[in-house]
C-alpha cells in the first residue's frame, strides 16, 4: 500500500515561470533533509512522450535509464537531485487516453461509457501513485505542465482535487507558482495576475496550500500581506522566488524562504535532519567565482533553441566548476560554416563540440568543423550524431573514402561509415523505436576514455539508429582513429578518438544526460581540462 505524501506543482499565468527548477529546488532540500524524494512531470499534450517532437517544438528530449524519451524537466530532476528517472516519471495526456482506450478494447470497463470523469481522471490518479508502489519514497513531487486554466490540463487538475479529498490535506498538497509582475512606468509590482490565477484554481475545486511567486523584485511585507489575503493563504505561504543569474541558486533562495519548512508543516513530517546545503552552496559558490575563462563552439542545427541542447550545456557548467573555469558557449548554426568564410565563426575557439542530431541539414558544417578541429589541434567532443560525423570526415579526409556518408543522409554513398543498425532496418514505427536508455560499455586501456572515467566498465545512454561499421574498423584503427569504447555483448563502437589528438573524442551514446551537480560527467571534464590547456598554449 502507498504511503509517500505527495506535493503537486502547478503553475498560472504564464508557461515557463521555472516549475521544474521550483520542484527540484524543493525536492534538493527536503533531500538534504533525510528524506527519499522524486520528481515526476505529467504533461498535457497528446503525444504518447516527446520522442517525436522537433527539438524547436518542445527542445532536448531527454532520455531515462530504461529508455524513456521524456520531457526536458527530467533532467533537471536528476541533475539536482542525482537519483535516476525511469519511464514512470513522465506521463503525458497522449499516454493516458492511450492506456484507457486500451482498456476499453479488451473490455475492461464492462459496457459502460467511457468518459474524461471518471476513466481518465482514475487512469491520471493511478499514474500518480506508480512510483509510490516502489515504497522507495518519502514524498513523490509531481509536476503539472501548462497553465491552471488551459483546456487540456482540466482532467489533471480534477485529478488532484480528487486525490486530495480523497488522501486528506496531511497527506498531499498543492504549491501554486505564478508570476508577480513588475510594471516600471508605475514603479510597482502587480499582484492581480495571481490573485486570478489562485481564483481559477479554487474555482477548480482547490485552494493551494502555498503561492510561490517569481518575480524580479523582492515582495515587501505588503504586497505578501495582499497576496496572502487576497489568496485565502497564510502569510508565511506567500513565497518569493526571485530571479536569479543561476538555476543552481534557487534551492539556497527557497531554503532563505523557508519553503521546506512550510512544506513539512503541512504535511505533519518531522524531518530527520536539518538541510545540509554545504556541497551544493560550496557550487554555487564556486559558480559564481571562477578562476578561468574558456570559450567552446557548439556547433549543431538547432542553435536558435538553446534548450535544445539543455543537457549540454548544464554538464558544460558542472564540468566548468570542477575546473574553477567559466565555459562561454559559442553557438554555431552549421548551416552556416558551408558558406564562404565560414570558418572564421570558429576562430580562437578552445574546443569544439559537434552536437547530437538527425537529418541531413548542417551535416556539411559539421564535417567542416571536426575537419578544422582534427587538423588544429583544438579539442573536439561528438555526441551522438556528433561522432559519426567524426568518423566520416576521417573516412573522407584520412582515408580518402570520397564520398563517404551514413546512409541517413545518403543512402547509396560508396563507403557507408555510418549504417542503419540490423534490428532497425524493418522499423516503420517512429516513437520508442531507436535504441533508447542504458547499454554497457568496456573502455579500452590507456586510452582519453579511460583517463576520463578511470574506469573500464561504463554504462551510458543512447538515443539513435545508425550505428559505426564495424567493416571499416580495421582501416580506421590503421590511421590512427581507435575505437576506444565498445559494446561488449553486440561489438557496437561506442567510443571513437584520435590518441594523437589533444583530445578528439566522439561517443555513440549521450553523456550529457548523466551529467549532475554531484557528478559532472568525466568526458565533459576532461574535455574542458583539454581546452583549458588549449587556451593556455594559445
Ligand atoms: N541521427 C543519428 C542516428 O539516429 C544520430 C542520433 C543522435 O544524434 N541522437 O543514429
Amino acid at each position: 500500500m502507498a504511503s509517500a505524501k505527495h506535493i503537486f506543482v502547478t503553475g498560472g499565468v504564464t508557461s515557463s515561470l521555472g516549475k521544474g527548477i521550483i520542484a527540484s529546488s524543493l525536492a534538493k532540500i527536503l533531500q538534504a533533509r533525510g528524506f527519499s524524494v522524486t520528481i515526476q512531470k505529467f504533461d498535457p499534450y497528446l503525444n504518447i512522450d516527446p520522442g517525436t517532437l522537433n527539438p524547436y517544438e518542445h527542445g532536448e528530449c531527454y532520455v531515462t535509464d530504461d529508455g524513456a524519451e521524456t520531457d526536458l524537466d527530467l533532467g533537471h530532476y536528476e541533475r539536482f537531485l542525482n537519483i535516476p528517472t525511469s519511464q514512470a516519471n513522465n506521463i503525458t495526456t497522449g499516454r493516458i487516453y492511450y492506456q484507457v482506450i486500451q482498456q476499453e478494447r479488451q473490455g475492461a470497463y464492462l459496457g459502460k461509457t467511457v468518459q474524461v470523469i471518471p476513466h481518465i481522471t482514475n487512469e491520471i490518479k493511478r499514474n500518480f501513485v506508480k512510483l509510490d508502489e516502489t515504497g522507495k519514497y518519502d514524498i513523490i513531487i509531481t509536476e503539472i505542465g501548462g497553465c491552471v486554466g488551459d483546456i487540456e490540463s482540466l482532467p489533471f487538475i480534477e485529478a488532484v482535487r480528487q486525490f486530495k479529498w480523497e488522501r486528506g490535506s496531511e497527506n498531499v498538497m498543492v504549491i501554486h507558482l505564478t508570476l508577480v509582475p513588475y510594471l516600471k512606468s508605475a514603479g510597482e509590482l502587480k499582484t492581480k495576475p495571481s490573485q486570478h490565477s489562485v481564483k481559477q484554481l479554487s474555482e477548480a475545486g482547490i485552494q493551494p496550500d502555498i503561492l510561490i511567486c517569481r518575480t524580479e523584485q523582492s515582495l515587501s511585507a505588503e504586497i505578501r500581506k495582499k497576496l496572502a489575503l487576497f489568496c485565502n493563504l497564510d502569510y508565511n505561504c506567500v513565497i518569493e522566488a526571485k530571479d536569479t543569474d543561476t538555476i543552481y541558486g534557487v534551492p539556497l533562495l527557497m531554503q532563505e524562504e523557508k519553503l521546506d519548512e512550510r512544506v513539512l508543516q503541512k504535511l505533519r513530517l518531522t524531518a530527520p535532519k536539518t538541510a545540509d546545503m554545504t556541497a551544493w552552496q560550496e557550487f554555487v559558490w564556486q559558480l559564481k567565482r571562477p578562476m578561468e575563462e574558456i570559450t567552446v563552439a557548439l556547433v549543431g542545427k538547432y542553435v536558435e533553441l538553446h534548450d535544445a541542447y539543455k543537457s549540454i550545456v548544464e554538464a558544460f557548467i558542472h564540468a566548468g566548476v570542477k575546473h574553477l573555469c567559466k565555459v562561454n558557449i559559442r553557438w554555431v548554426q552549421s548551416e552556416l560554416l558551408t558558406l564562404e568564410n565560414n570558418l572564421s565563426l570558429l576562430e580562437s575557439i578552445d574546443g569544439i563540440l559537434v552536437a547530437p542530431g538527425f537529418g541531413e541539414r548542417g551535416i556539411e558544417g559539421k564535417i567542416t568543423a571536426i575537419k578544422y578541429a582534427r587538423e588544429n589541434n583544438i579539442p573536439f567532443f561528438g555526441i551522438c550524431l556528433g561522432m559519426q560525423c567524426a568518423c566520416v570526415e576521417f573516412a573522407r579526409n584520412v582515408l580518402g573514402f570520397e564520398h563517404s556518408a551514413s546512409t541517413e543522409m545518403s543512402k547509396n554513398t560508396p563507403y557507408p561509415i555510418i549504417d542503419l543498425m540490423e534490428n532497425q532496418k524493418n522499423l516503420t514505427q517512429k516513437g520508442g523505436t531507436m535504441r533508447l536508455g542504458a547499454y554497457a560499455c568496456q573502455v579500452k586501456n590507456n586510452t582519453k576514455a579511460h583517463k576520463a572515467y578511470n574506469s573500464l566498465h561504463i554504462q551510458e545512454r543512447h538515443r539513435h539508429r545508425y550505428e559505426f561499421n564495424n567493416q571499416y574498423l580495421e582501416q580506421f584503427e590503421s590511421a590512427g582513429m581507435i575505437c576506444s569504447g565498445l559494446n561488449p555483448e553486440s561489438k557496437l563502437v561506442e567510443i571513437v578518438e584520435i590518441p594523437s589528438h589533444i583530445w578528439f573524442v566522439g561517443t555513440q551514446f549521450h553523456p550529457e544526460l548523466k551529467s549532475t551537480v554531484a557528478n559532472p560527467h568525466p568526458l565533459f571534464v576532461g574535455f574542458v581540462g583539454a581546452c583549458l590547456e588549449k587556451s593556455k598554449n594559445n
